[in-house]
């Protein structure tokens, strides 16, 4: 436990509406996928401009669904980028395919558009940008250069409910696009997560895919022709995230408004003239899932953390560049493959940043990094 004043990276916001419906379900004699889950269902489909949604377990199993639903598999490739939750390039791995990582922009720290094009070969199946931070990638040119070479676009917005590219909203357009609803992202529904579906895509086979590859027919038919797994949502979680996504864009509102409060705070103390990267200001279309700045190289991150912690504040690390984990490093990835990726991982810190925050709380942030970062040198 921590002391009841300490500001943790991260809090989900679960109104007592929402404890009270879970309470009912739990009441209803009806707890996994059922009622519930057909009305997240509809009201997420409603959220991305009437297309079709299906909902998972979690956000990993969903874009695992969607790789699987392309037919991507042994001897295929798909792009992505090294700086990302893990689960990103471990789907790929899951389903039997090569990731292949190509380097960020160290300014969006997203995918580099300018450099997907080299990375295509004969194999590759399919790009998987991820919008990291929910600040969204560049999708008119990730678009455009998977239509010039026939691939199929999974978008990871896993941490993109309710961000925009150019005033539409991520997932309302595109091909497919998987969010996850863990307790850390924008909404929430524990844990979850749901795929948006193109036009020639089958929702019964994403249904398939979740349950065991189940089709059943007639009043006592059934049959299983595709393996599937078990990742269907259970409706005590589709019954908080059906009560998060009335909320959703009312958060993200508080989100934006702290993180600008962030900017003008941390602009005041001369930390990016101290040599401290703040993220992009994106106050349009960016859902702020997260505030993360990057330390110089010349700063420990451990002992920013460490003194930030003192002073009753919590940080995250959100990511070290995955190609360097140990899993990858055996498929032969190196340091210095990715050195973009490689700096922001090594330097990257995710500063308290959820809607119950209060407006005072941004300062006490700033004054505590400024003083941390006094000690260190900076
Ligand atoms: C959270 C996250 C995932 C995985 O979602 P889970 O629901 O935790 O399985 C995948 N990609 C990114 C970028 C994420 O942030």
């Amino acid at each position: 436990m921590s002391e009841p004043d300490f500001l943790p990276f991260t809090r989900p916001s679960l109104d007592e509406e929402t404890i009270a419906g879970v309470v009912e379900v739990l009441r209803s004699g009806w707890i996994t996928t059922g009622p519930w889950n057909a009305r997240f269902e509809a009201a997420l489909s409603e959220y991305f401009g009437g297309r079709t949604v299906r909902t998972f377990a979690s956000g990993t199993v969903t874009m695992e669904v969607a790789l699987r639903m392309l037919g991507v598999g042994p001897g295929d490739e798909v792009i992505t980028t090294p700086m990302s939750w893990v689960a990103t390039a471990n789907v790929v791995l899951a389903v039997g395919a090569r990731p292949v990582f190509v380097d960020i922009d160290p300014v969006t720290r997203n995918l580099d558009s300018r450099l997907v094009e080299a990375a295509i070969t004969a194999r590759t199946k399919a790009l998987l940008p991820v919008h990291l931070a929910g600040l969204p990638c560049d999708l008119d040119a990730l678009y455009a250069i998977a239509q010039r070479h026939g691939l199929r676009v999974v978008e990871d917005a896993a941490q993109a409910i309710g961000s925009s590219w150019r005033g539409r909203r991520i997932g309302s357009f595109g091909d497919f696009a998987s969010f996850s609803f863990h307790p850390n992202k924008n909404a929430t529904s524990i844990e979850g997560g749901c795929l948006v579906l193109p036009d020639d895509a089958d929702p019964a086979l994403a249904e398939r895919l979740r349950l065991q590859g189940v089709r059943r027919f007639g009043a006592d038919g059934m049959d299983v022709d595709v393996l599937g797994t078990k990742a269907n949502l259970t409706d005590v979680a589709a019954r908080v995230g059906w009560g998060q996504l009335r909320q959703v864009d009312a958060f993200n509102a508080r989100r934006r408004a702290l993180a600008q409060a962030y900017c003008v705070a941390l602009d005041a103390l001369g930390l990016p003239a101290r040599g401290v990267r703040l993220p992009v200001r994106d106050f349009a279309d960016g859902n702020w899932h997260m505030f993360q700045i990057v330390l110089p190289e010349s700063v420990a991150r451990p002992a920013v953390m460490q003194g930030l912690k003192e002073r009753g504040i919590g940080s995250g690390v959100h990511y070290p560049a995955m190609h360097l984990f140990t899993l990858y490093r055996a498929q032969g990835w190196k340091p210095g493959d990715f050195p973009h990726a490689e700096r922001v991982g090594a330097g990257t810190l995710t500063l308290p940043l959820f809607p119950g925050m209060r407006d005072t709380d941004v300062g006490r942030v700033a004054d505590a990094l400024d003083a941390v970062l006094r000690q260190c040198g900076l």
